[in-house]
């Protein structure tokens, strides 16, 4: 099997070649490693080749990883669905927490902070039954909510497509975010609150990066296949 070292060249190269393609700036898209049920060995190895954020979407298993890599300067961030009484957990550890789905996980979180936590609102764009997230025509309300919280910085919108094989089936999903954001911006005069755009994964961060995303959240082709 290919080193992680490998593969996260690859997953690098990849960010490169798409950002180039839409004339975009490759700094400004954050890989987030996604290292869910992978040993805390494999995360220390993608550190050593310079590989910062890691995501992963149990709290305690993010908690647990972060304890034992606790002298490593890694950003966190919780991609998972996070239930109101894990955001005690997750205040001390998570840099960004990218799946805010309530107003009422957004008040937990902001209770517990203990310093500034970078929040994303994740969105049900395809108004999926099976997923978490909140329907697109209550992310304005969400954001409002939010922008109010003294311990949450807002920092945009993520999503998870329905999964398709075909890469190009994710585009409408992306598209559909980035319009979401640049409504709710111009419906409440801000900008640099939603500034983010965390969409895309191992087989479609090409199209999601054309289509705005300046967060790719990338497990497989960095660590290989999960049990
Ligand atoms: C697992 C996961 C990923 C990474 O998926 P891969 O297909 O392995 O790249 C990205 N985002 C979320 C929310 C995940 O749960």
């Amino acid at each position: 099997m290919a080193s992680i070292a490998h593969n996260l060249a690859a997953v690098r190269e990849r960010i490169a070649i798409a950002a180039k393609r839409s004339e975009r700036d490759a700094s400004k898209i954050k890989l987030v490693a996604v290292s869910k049920t992978m040993p805390a060995s494999a995360i220390r190895e993608a550190f050593e080749v310079g590989q910062r954020s890691f995501g992963e979407n149990y709290a305690q298993e993010l908690s647990a990883k972060a304890q034992e890599l606790a002298d490593l300067p890694i950003e966190w961030h919780f991609i998972g669905h996070l239930q109101r009484n894990k955001a005690k957990l997750m205040a001390p550890t998570a840099s960004y927490i990218e799946t805010v789905d309530s107003a009422e996980l957004a008040e937990a979180i902001d209770r517990r902070a203990i310093q500034k936590i970078k929040c994303l609102i994740e969105v049900n764009v395809a108004g999926e039954a099976s997923k978490s997230g909140v329907a697109p025509n209550e992310v304005s309300t969400l954001v409002k909510k939010m922008l109010s919280l003294a311990n949450i910085e807002l920092c945009g919108l993520m999503t998870i497509p329905p999964y398709d094989p075909d890469p190009e089936k994710s585009r409408h999903s992306f598209k559909e975010l980035r319009k979401l954001r640049d409504a709710i911006c111009a419906e409440l005069k801000i900008v640099e609150q939603l500034r983010d755009l965390s969409m895309g994964m191992s087989h479609d961060l090409e199209v999601a990066i054309e289509e705005g995303a300046t967060i790719v959240r990338v497990g497989t082709a960095i660590f290989g296949g999960r049990a």
